[in-house]
């Protein structure tokens, strides 16, 4: 017999978690998603290993509708977009986006995880063909055929955001000759600049044109194609085939304001720790939905997957009756780019600054293996921490893979606010080949505990 009604509005990270959550804990619930694209539970992460071709996009696709029935009792209805929810009737309207039917779905609980999608850059251009976003597997795609069909030789991003300079990696291993544009003075906002510079060298030395603090006037075309990319500053025109834009995101929110629901000041749905919403009965989740940064204790967007599919998981529970909280996040990232690997956590120096904090950060040059194991160059580490009591704030690593990944140790200290003494004192492991005898991390926290 079925107990309630949930009514899923968004098939992927946030939404696939939270159904199949709430699925598993009770089974007498009757689980339905609506997706307004023509998949769901896809890894849009893969998209730019699939463009530089190390896997294939079908790859990319964790669950078709038919599996997700058979294997978890959930129902996905694909090019399903919903268009207004009517909370007093308990009620969603759906419009069909291949045949343009309506059909009304009822719930006893709604959880909107809409996503967000890509902001534009507000200049004359972005509708000619050979111009890109990026927030569905169709995009990729579509970007793909467009470097064949089109024979793309050069191609300009604009944004220099960590998607942009996946992007950078897998054309550079397509041949093609790409240029990076970015208004802030370095690339990589979850770096300072100083770290950031290590990724912009790399990419220098493997053939990347990398042009900060240079803001887009328009793109232009010919014949509704796209054909350059022309520069305030200095008047600069860059030809291109093909250009691709990544300035930031936007929270999809449309639905949710219509029906009443309260956004926050972030411009993301607001949500108490139970990930409920102003409306009774509708949850959010994923990046529709506001997170407390973890650090400034403020609620905003923290555009990750790992965010997604957490709150995801507590809206699930939540939604089968639980009532757990989900307390927030660090914003903790990573990403390759050719041969380095960059990860963040926290807030870095400019970000803690921005938040009213008094800084001091330190950064040091270490290797994450013993000196006569590790043939590579070192990787750097940066921790940024409270003036005066020492807490930790954020932290950054820029080097290999394996020592990038050390970030989840600060992210680990961060989240239980230990100071930079309390780190310092963290038994880390060691033995040669996996690790140094004074681990980088340690290291950087006693030189900034000079410092305090
Ligand atoms: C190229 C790329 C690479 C990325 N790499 C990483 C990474 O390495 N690590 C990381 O942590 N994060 C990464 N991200 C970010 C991550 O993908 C997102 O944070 C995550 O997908 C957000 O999950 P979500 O469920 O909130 O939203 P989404 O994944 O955007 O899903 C929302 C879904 O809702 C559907 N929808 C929207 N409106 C409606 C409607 N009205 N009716 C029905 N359906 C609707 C959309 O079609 C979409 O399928 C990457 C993002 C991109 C674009």
């Amino acid at each position: 017999m079925i107990s309630e009604r949930i009514l899923v509005v968004g098939g992927n990270a946030a939404g696939m978690t939270a159904a199949s959550r709430a699925k598993r804990l009770d089974p007498s619930l009757a689980v339905a998603i609506l997706e307004a694209g023509p998949r769901i539970a896809y890894s849009i992460c893969g998209l730019l290993f699939a463009i530089e071709g190390k896997v294939g996009f079908e790859d990319l696709v964790l669950f078709t509708p038919e599996r997700l029935a058979n294997e978890r009792g959930i129902e996905a209805r694909v090019h399903c977009e919903a268009i207004e929810i009517q909370p007093s009737r308990k009620r969603v309207v759906a419009r069909n986006r291949k045949t343009g039917e309506r059909e009304a779905h009822a719930y006893d609980k709604l959880l909107l995880a809409t996503g967000y999608r890509p902001l534009s850059p507000g200049v004359e251009g972005t509708e000619l063909q050979g111009v890109f976003t990026a927030s569905r597997l169709e995009d990729g795609e579509a970007i793909l055929s467009w470097v064949g069909a089109a024979s793309a030789r050069r191609a300009v991003i604009v944004g220099g955001g960590y998607i942009g300079l996946e992007l950078a990696e897998a054309l550079l291993t397509r041949g093609l000759e790409v240029t990076v544009v970015e208004r802030a003075p370095s690339v990589l906002h979850t770096l300072d600049p100083d770290m950031a510079r290590l990724v912009e060298e790399e990419l220098e030395r493997k053939g990347a044109r990398i042009l900060t603090g240079r803001i887009v006037k328009r793109i232009a075309g010919a014949s509704a194609r796209v054909e350059a990319v022309e520069l305030e500053t200095g008047g600069l025109r860059l030809p291109a085939d093909l250009v691709f834009v990544d300035v930031g995101v936007t929270p999809r929110v449309e639905l949710a304001e219509k029906a009443g629901v309260r956004l926050g000041a972030s411009g993301a749905i607001a949500v108490n720790e139970q990930l409920e919403t102003s409306v009774s009965s509708i949850y959010a989740a994923g990046n529709c939905a506001e997170c407390v940064h973890l650090v400034s204790g403020r609620p905003m967007v923290i555009p990750l997957g790992t965010v997604a599919a957490k709150q995801g998981r507590i809206a699930g529970e939540n939604l089968a009756g639980r009532r757990r909280p989900f307390t927030g996040a660090l914003g903790t990232s990573v990403v390759k780019v050719l041969g380095v690997t960059a990860a963040s956590t926290g807030l870095t120096s400019e970000a803690a600054e921005r938040e009213g904090f008094r800084t001091v950060a330190t950064a040091i040059e270490g290797r994450f293996q013993a000196s006569y194991f590790d043939s590579g160059a070192p990787g750097k580490v940066k921790v940024v921490a409270e003036r005066g009591s020492g807490r930790l704030l954020g932290a950054q690593i820029v080097g290999s893979a394996s020592g990038a990944m050390r970030i989840d140790v600060l992210a680990a200290a961060i989240t239980a606010r230990m100071t930079v003494k309390d780190a310092a004192q963290l038994d880390l492991a060691y033995a040669p080949p996996a690790g140094a005898l004074w681990n980088p991390i340690l290291v950087a926290m006693n030189a900034l505990a000079r410092e305090m």
